[in-house]
């Protein structure tokens, strides 16, 4: 792509000189085209774990929805600039154009060690008040995320406006979505579910419907493109055998739907279906619809991204989103696309470790809680305590008992730091205090420090006392499991940077290599459809999608 630009533009510069003695060729002068009418609907696509990677890596193969994504406004190197890239602080930032530290989602899951009920683990997508609540089975609320999302905001200049969002992801749909969603599904086991309290609509049930006759018969094996043929090769990740799956589905396996492109697909009807069925697009008001496609990331723990899983998925993916945008245009529906991640993802060690990555590993136990607990009381003199340290994982956030008096907390404290600090497996740790000190980034996300992005996911009431960020390429999973082997939530290039896409009827494409935000998407977005935002509500900037001397971003006077 970029060769042939590069191509296109030294005929132009050459084509001056010709143009002049060769009366035969069309006029140099094209007018400028007019600009955009506002689309009817926002359809903001994100794919979990769709990293800058996997776009590169398989965008020549690309026939299906992406073949159209490519030909808008491509920004191959999008930034989840944060340290924390999980799926809930990136899907936080899509839409509020906020890093995850202002939107108050800082993980998947952190600690509330003064949270008035027993368990103290908070997710992110919870209403832990809620006595029905627990972490593992939550009561899905969006009652965590502190700004609103775009959809909020049309709701708030147009009262018409429709805000609709869909994923297997329950995070995915609170986050895309925000407080106040008109329709919201995401996957519960074996269908899809909605919010408390409220009923699935007739054609939810339908699609549920048909997914249950599915999940009852099974379904055959997908075939390999041809172009997957160098990744269908069985790789031992500790136990795990992974690298030539092909999803075939046995009557009743309900987990095996969910890790494969058939859950995308399902999630792509349910889509449509409730895009025809609200008329989104055809109302009063600009209408918002959020699909965050799960499988990717699935897969990707599952089998890596590097065996002939994820070379179908991608196929299976690129002809799903397809048929979605096919689907909506039938509808008559006139609409703006962007799709985007979540976060990266980088593949599972073992592979990595063949191929030409030996530094790749998985990580330490000792820097689980439980190993820690026992480490931080013995060199504080205290009882082996469990419970001492509290955390979500070996990385990210860790919490100190609140148990311990002022004195000895501050001190373990700081002896839980040294401990994390002296492992070989971590790059960089800090404390609370230093990073609430610490101001807010600026300027380009690829020249960010390490501090600079844990703080883009720092909330002083929800990080932890001290958060610890591993090296390059330690796996931060101490032994490979059935559906999870490989995983992303590190500071690094490979699960920060994803692709931005974004595609309206009509537009002329360009490419823009230099790094972008995922922050920038709502401030973009907003432009394009006039909604009328107060200064400094995004940390993120309009991004002009008009490819000549036109501007889709308000110009400063
Ligand atoms: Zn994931």
């Amino acid at each position: 792509m970029i060769r042939k630009n590069r191509l296109a533009a030294l005929f132009a510069s050459l084509a001056v000189p010709l143009v002049a003695c060769a009366s035969a060729l069309p006029a140099q002068a094209k007018p400028a085209p007019a600009p955009l009418p506002a689309p009817k609907l926002v359809l903001a696509i994100a794919v979990d774990q769709f990293s800058a990677d996997l776009f590169a890596q398989y965008r020549e193969h690309y026939t299906g929805g992406f073949a159209r994504l490519l030909k808008g406004a491509v920004y191959p190197s999008g930034f989840q600039s944060h340290a924390a890239t999980e799926t809930c602080p990136g899907h936080s930032t899509i839409l509020t154009g906020v890093h995850p530290g202002r939107a108050g989602i800082v993980a998947n899951n952190w600690y509330d060690l003064s949270a008035s009920r027993a368990e103290k683990r908070i997710y992110c997508a919870e209403d832990e008040k809620d006595p029905a609540s627990t972490s593992g089975k939550p009561v899905v609320s969006a009652v965590h995320l502190r700004v609103p999302t775009l959809g909020e905001r049309m709701k708030m200049q147009w009262p018409a406006s429709r805000n609709v969002a869909v994923s297997a992801k329950d995070r995915a749909v609170m986050m895309m979505g925000g407080h106040q969603i008109d329709a919201a599904y995401w996957w519960l086991g074996d269908k899809f579910v909605t919010l408390k309290g409220r009923a699935p609509v007739p054609v939810a049930v339908a699609e549920n419907a048909m997914v249950g006759a599915l999940l009852k018969k099974g379904a055959p094996a997908f075939t390999p493109p041809a172009y997957c043929a160098a990744h269908d090769r069985a790789l031992k990740a500790g136990e795990v055998e992974i690298g030539t799956g092909r999803f075939a589905l046995k009557a009743g396996q309900n987990d095996a739907f969910r890790v494969s492109p058939r859950i995308d697909a399902a999630t792509a009807d349910l889509a449509v279906a409730l895009a025809s069925d609200m008329k989104l697009g055809k109302g009063a008001a600009l209408d918002v619809l959020s699909v965050s496609f799960s499988a990717t990331d699935y897969i990707g723990h599952a089998y890596g991204t590097q065996g002939v899983e994820m070379c179908i998925q991608m196929a299976q993916l690129d002809a799903t989103l397809g048929s979605l945008f096919a689907r909506l245009d039938k509808q008559g529906i006139d609409y703006v696309a962007v799709l985007t991640a979540d976060h990266g993802g980088l593949d599972t060690p073992e592979r990595l470790d063949e191929q030409s990555l030996p530094d790749a590993t998985r990580v330490d136990v000792g820097l689980t809680p439980g190993k820690l607990s026992a480490a931080l009381a013995a060199k504080l003199g205290l009882p082996a305590a469990a419970g001492l340290v509290s955390s979500d994982g070996p990385f990210g956030d860790y919490y100190v008992s609140r148990a311990l008096p002022d004195a000895v907390r501050a001190k373990a404290i700081i002896e839980l730091a040294a401990l994390l600090g002296s492992s070989t497996q971590v790059a960089a740790v800090f404390t609370h205090e230093e990073l609430a000190r610490t101001p807010l980034p600026a300027g380009s996300p690829q020249d960010w420090t390490l501090k600079d992005r844990a703080r883009a996911s720092f909330d002083p009431e929800r990080s932890g006392d001290v958060v610890s960020l591993l090296r390059r390429v330690v796996v931060p999973i101490p032994r490979a499991a059935p559906g999870y082997t490989a995983t992303h939530g590190s500071p690094w290039d490979y699960d920060r940077r994803v692709p931005m896409l974004f595609w309206r009827k009509g537009m002329t494409g360009f490419e823009q290599p230099a790094p972008v935000e995922t922050v920038d998407i709502a401030p973009t977005l907003a432009a394009l459809i006039g909604l009328k935002v107060a200064e400094a509500s995004f940390d993120g900037r309009c991004l002009d999608l008009d490819a000549g001397p036109g501007n889709t971003c308000p110009v400063a006077k």
